[in-house]
């Protein structure tokens, strides 16, 4: 049957991107929204749109009978997941199905198989796809788990049975640190999926994640659209995307893209799905898990296949048989995807909310900015923090990484914290660029993000005061130096915590600055402004400075004398009591905010004053917790 309405059961970026798709086979498009998504632009691009609740994901993008209710309503012939919320769900799926509706995704047997992590191992193992060393059975008993750690050998990974995006994901380095570790991931994972079964896995010390995009129709017909290599990754969540995988040799590529045919056959599959394999530093893979959807970072595969997915997806799901045989998908050029984030590199990636003061994204041939917010937008705690996704085509890996590079240093964000700096930090490094970055890299700070400041940042800072007409007191002075009376003007903000003050004045046509370093400004140096902050882009890259009374978005889990919530969640541990003597960060409670569990910390040597909150409390940002007294 032809597709002619479709229900997307979904929101952001992805929703607007399918909808792109949906205009252009004449599709008629759904929209659903939540209260905090009333205005938002997935919605003003649908054809039609429906209320569904509060912006809690369980009354609206996670609510199975009102999406169904709605998708009758508006009588539409198919329902997209999207990614994330009901994707992978085969309950979801099935209700789909019995409602008599087209489900565009994986088969319901396929979805409850691969959402299990233990029984897609299972099945792997038996078709002789190579999996992860480990332990994935039934009994789940903490003495059977620990006994089946110590058989792997430390260090190990503890993963949740039907986890997804890094929650619930622990590794332990020895045997005496195993028990909380399993606690603590348990607990993860049953608030996460409901689910507090675990599986353990022989952690890989030098990871590289390479996974293979799939599609296989309802004719028998599987084919691969090559591979991606998702290794820039933090807290086990991919941050940087490309396609293909630079730095593998062509045997171990062919491997695995055969290794990826043989597992999509084990299954009796039908529709896009993703091989996700580990590979260690001698190239040997191991089977990770399969993701039964479109997958965030599609897009690297479409621009070096100029293959639409979602085009596929719909086409598979009625019936269609696959557009391009595997002759006939052919690999050009090279893309790179980096994911925005609103969220704190240099605060252990804690999501920040906020509202976007302004945000700009550069524009160029073959840049693909997937994004669903802009500027007046409220970046909220209900939903995943990442505000858009940039995407860039070139001929080769290195042009691609040039011409990221430079997007990413024409666009900014302002409002809430982001990884905008981090993303550059990356782009520019040495290791990105020789294929060194493996998935754990980052965590174990083996990139130095902390640019050391330099004296040329304050002279484009000053270059841009003194093009703004309303600047007027550093406007005289660029009259004065006009006419040649080189006064000097002083400077001050602040950097990563530091104080400057920079002294400038004009010599021989170049900027001094504190009297030891002269700098001309470059063609693609830039600063852009707004309120108390400042980002300043010199030679390649980003510096953000806060202008003295700047006051920030997040703020810090622990200061002296206090622990403070550092964004509105919930207390679900409290490890200390009053009176109690704690070591420098030694974990005094535990919230979970995002759905992520995090550590507040003592900073120092202290003493707990006083509990201002309980287990079970719901806390606003930036409330008083715990208070603590000097030792
Ligand atoms: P999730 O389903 O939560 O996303 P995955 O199983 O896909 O979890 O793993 C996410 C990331 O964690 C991988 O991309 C990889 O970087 C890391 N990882 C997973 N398993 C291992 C392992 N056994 N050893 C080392 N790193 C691993």
């Amino acid at each position: 049957m032809q597709i002619t309405k479709i229900l997307i059961a979904n929101r952001g970026e992805i929703s607007c991107r399918i909808i792109e798709t949906c205009r252009r086979m004449k599709i008629r498009t759904v929209a659903i929204y939540s209260d905090s998504d009333r205005h938002a632009r997935h919605v003003l691009m649908a054809d039609e749109s429906a209320y569904l609740g509060a912006s809690d994901p369980s009354e609206s993008y996670l609510n199975i009978e009102k999406i169904i209710d709605v998708a009758k309503t508006h009588q539409v012939d198919a329902i997209h997941p999207g990614y994330g919320f009901l994707s992978e769900r085969g309950k979801f799926a099935q209700a789909v199905k019995d409602s008599g509706l087209i489900f565009i995704g994986a088969p319901i047997e396929a979805l409850e198989l691969m959402g299990s992590k233990s029984a897609a191992k299972l099945t792997m193992e038996k078709s002789g796809v190579p999996c992860v060393p480990g332990y994935h059975g039934d009994d789940q008993t903490d003495l059977v788990l620990y006994t089946e750690a110590k058989k792997i050998g430390f260090p190990v990974l503890i993963k949740a049975v039907s986890g997804g995006g890094g929650k619930g994901m622990k590794i332990v380095e020895k045997t005496t640190d195993f028990k909380e570790m399993l606690l603590s991931a348990q607990r993860e994972a049953q608030k996460a999926f409901g689910d507090d079964r675990v599986i353990l896995e022989k952690y890989i010390r030098k990871p590289k994640h390479i996974e293979v995009q799939v599609f296989a129709d309802s004719h028998g017909q599987i084919v691969h659209l090559y591979e991606r290599d998702c290794s820039t990754q933090r807290r086990y969540q991919k941050i940087i995307e490309e396609a293909p995988a630079a730095g593998i040799n062509d045997v171990t590529r062919t491997a695995l893209l055969n290794a990826a045919i043989s597992a999509t056959n084990a299954i009796d599959y039908q529709g896009a799905g993703t091989i996700e394999f580990l590979l260690d530093e001698d190239e040997r893979f191991y089977f990770m898990e399969m993701n039964t959807r479109l997958q965030v970072e599609h897009r690297v595969t479409e621009m070096i296949t100029g293959v639409d997915l979602v085009e596929w997806q719909i086409l598979i799901a009625q019936g269609d048989r696959l557009p391009l045989s595997q002759m006939n998908i052919q690999v050009k050029g090279h893309a790179i995807q980096a994911r925005l984030y609103a969220e704190d590199p240099m605060n252990g990636f804690l999501p920040s909310t906020g509202l976007l003061q302004d945000l700009y994204f550069a524009k160029d041939e073959n840049v693909l900015i997937d994004t669903a917010v802009e500027q007046g937008d409220a970046i909220g705690i209900h939903y995943d923090p990442m505000m858009a996704k940039v995407v860039v085509w070139a001929e080769d890996r290195d042009a691609c990484i040039k011409k990221l590079r430079r997007i990413l240093n024409t666009s900014y964000v302002f409002g809430v914290k982001s990884n905008l700096t981090f993303l550059t930090t990356i782009i520019n490094s040495e290791r990105f660029a020789k294929y060194q970055i493996l998935s754990n890299s980052l965590d174990k700070g083996e990139l130095d993000y902390h640019l050391p400041y330099r004296d040329e940042v304050s002279a484009i800072y000053l270059d841009y005061l003194m093009d703004q007409p309303s600047s007027s007191d550093v406007w005289s002075i660029k009259d004065n130096w006009r006419m040649g009376q080189s006064v000097p003007v002083k400077l001050k903000f602040d950097y990563q915590q530091q104080s400057i003050v920079a002294s400038i004045e004009i010599k021989n046509k170049a900027y001094l600055i504190n009297g030891t370093t002269f700098y001309q400004i470059q063609k693609e140096d830039r600063c852009f402004i707004s309120n108390k902050s400042v980002q300043i882009i010199c030679q390649g890259e980003r510096y953000e400075l806060s202008l003295a009374d700047y006051e920030t978005t997040t703020s810090s889990s622990a200061d002296n004398n206090a622990i403070i919530s550092p964004m509105p969640g919930k207390i679900i541990e409290i490890k200390c009591k009053a009176g109690e003597k704690i070591e420098p960060d030694q974990t005094v409670l535990v919230m979970e905010a995002m759905k992520m569990e995090l550590s507040l910390k003592a900073s120092r040597e202290s003493i707990i004053k006083k509990i201002s909150c309980q287990v079970g409390d719901q806390v606003e940002a930036d409330s008083l917790l715990v208070e603590l007294s000097e030792m």
